[in-house]
């Protein structure tokens, strides 16, 4: 498998005060080169302008465009898949390790180039520092992960034998592959999908979310530095009637892998699932969407690590991760320590720029914060509001800030127990025991990922067979999983369960063929 041994990718140290230095230099450093600028898509290995654009905003201070993209036109959407599936009939036959070896060397750049993607990210999506920089960590192991991964499968796999016929079973390409991301990991999201796909032999159309195309057209244009062939990746942006529907419907795309919403992944499920006019396949959809996660306290456990688990995990990136914990459920005999634990570390949460590393930045942009002001509103006729519930302010800037927001007393039956806020808020819940406890995690249409806590191997055992989630992590928190260590990717509405950076991901972008040959 040629590049054994691996290590992730360690995080920076930012207590340091010349490492600090570094990260505020790159800002500048971006600020100058980036800021204000229009950037191009790209087609068949050629940057080319739009006509009409679209401004991407600084959520820490939306009154700051950052810079703008292009609004692809749908005769552009055709050349991206014309020149995808052109590139297809040479990528297809490419060696395995050719594929490899410019992951490999995109993995050495990015190393170069960390505070810099950081700083981009920050600008885009209001990740503070080390949020960021965990992002970019996991965009070096995935390189680091799929060029093995790509080693493996070129193998094909062992089959019984059988006397007179030598029978071979391998895997081969499907075809044009659309990715489409969200915003909240705009780097290693897209990635993660893009070199599934890349990795196989597929070639591919990328579409990120449009409050954060940058982030993800620095990693296409590092993946050409590394050697990928101009046409293996089609990059595109603008806007939905045009990249949205047409692009899952076209009859020429072989795969959709999405990430995001249960709104749209059900949409694209929906619409995948008619074959069009020319069309020679199925269509193969890949969703992962959205999750309410839980954090299970029981009376036994180490109530200190549980309340730093959970804040980190709740409030983290102000909340907006799919992994965030947005549920704790508590046994009741520990449940007001708990709470009163958990109240106390959230309350110091520094709220202001993720340019200026504070802990708790704004959300991605006013649209959401009204929504997340929404629920917080209603919460507060259904529950007992225990922190915050109010917007928050950042030294003057216009951003989508809001106060980090515990509710207790929260009924099982309560949007805020059952609905995706996809904000700083957090929903505690009794139980009466740890089955209760186990049941109450449970009773979610999602099953992402889920945190317990509890020092009893025998209620861990439990935990391990009934939690029914993708991603389960005993006596640790329900946020930052590592590219080929967690497979991530969760159970029910939470999606299609497509593990990426685990051993199978790659299955998903393959189709298998059987040889059987006599002499
Ligand atoms: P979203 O609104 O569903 O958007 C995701 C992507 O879909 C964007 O690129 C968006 O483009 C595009 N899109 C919009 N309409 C479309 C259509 N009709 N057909 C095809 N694509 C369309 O999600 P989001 O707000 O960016 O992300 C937040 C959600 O993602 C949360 O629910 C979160 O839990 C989930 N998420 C899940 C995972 C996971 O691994 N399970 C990871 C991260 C996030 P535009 O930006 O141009 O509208």
């Amino acid at each position: 498998e040629g590049f054994l041994p691996f290590e992730h990718e360690p995080y920076f140290s930012f207590g340091d005060a010349a490492v600090a230095q570094q990260q505020r230099d790159a800002y500048r450093r971006v600020r100058e080169q980036y800021v204000g600028k229009t950037f191009p898509i790209i087609l068949n290995g050629q940057r080319v302008e739009g006509a009409e654009t679209f401004e991407v905003r600084n959520p820490a201070d939306t009154r700051e465009v950052a810079w703008r993209f292009p609004k692809a036109t749908p005769a552009q959407l055709e050349q991206a898949i014309e020149g995808a599936k052109a590139a297809f009939e040479g990528w297809r036959f490419s060696e395995p390790f050719q594929r490899a070896s410019i992951f490999k060397r995109a993995a050495e750049l990015m190393r170069r180039r960390r505070m810099e993607f950081n700083a981009v990210m920050g600008l885009e999506n209001g990740k503070n520092w080390s949020e960021a920089d965990g992002e970019i960590a996991e965009c070096v192991d995935h390189f680091e992960v799929f060029a093995r991964e790509t080693m493996r499968w070129s193998q094909g796999k062992p089959v019984y034998p059988m006397p007179d016929e030598h029978v071979t079973m391998v895997y081969e390409p499907i075809g044009v592959v659309a990715v489409i991301s969200p915003w909240n990991f705009p780097a290693a999201i897209p990635l993660g999908m893009a070199l599934g796909a890349i990795a196989a032999g597929n070639t591919v159309v990328w579409k990120p979310a449009s409050e954060t195309p940058l982030s993800s057209l620095l990693l296409v244009e590092l993946l050409f530095e590394a050697g990928l062939p101009r046409g293996v990746i089609q990059f595109i942006t603008g806007t939905d009637d045009v990249l949205g529907d047409p692009l899952v419907d076209h009859k020429d795309i072989r795969m959709i892998a999405f990430t995001g919403s249960k709104e749209i992944g059900c949409r694209i499920m929906e619409r995948a699932s008619k074959v069009q006019p020319g069309q020679r396949w199925l269509k193969r959809v890949m969703a992962e969407m959205g999750g309410k996660d839980p954090t299970v306290v029981c009376a036994d456990a180490d109530l200190d690590a549980a309340a730093t688990g959970i804040v980190q995990a709740a409030f983290g990136y102000a909340g907006q991760k799919c992994s965030a914990c947005s549920r704790v459920i508590a046994e009741d005999s520990v449940y007001d320590e708990l709470l009163e634990k958990v109240v106390r570390l959230a309350r110091d949460l520094q709220v202001g720029s993720p340019e200026d590393n504070a802990v708790l930045g704004p959300v991605i942009h006013e649209g959401s914060a009204q929504r997340i002001m929404g629920y917080i509103e209603r919460g507060q006729h259904s529950a007992r509001l225990a922190l915050g519930g109010e917007r928050a302010s950042s030294e003057g800037r216009e951003g989508g800030y809001v106060q980090p927001t515990i509710f207790a007393d929260v009924d099982p039956k309560d949007p805020l127990f059952q609905e995706e806020i996809f904000g700083p808020v957090l929903a505690f819940t009794r139980a009466t025991d740890w089955n209760h406890a186990i049941e109450l995690a449970n009773d979610s249409e999602y099953g992402l990922t889920a945190a317990f806590y509890s020092r009893d191997p025998r209620k861990i055992d439990e935990a391990r067979r009934r939690i029914q989630v993708g991603n389960l992590y005993i006596n640790r928190k329900c946020t930052g999983a590592l590219s080929g260590t967690h497979a991530f990717g969760g159970y029910g509405m939470s999606g299609t369960n497509a593990k990426v950076g685990g051993p199978d991901y790659l299955f998903w972008f393959l189709q298998t063929k059987t040889i059987a040959q006599k002499y």
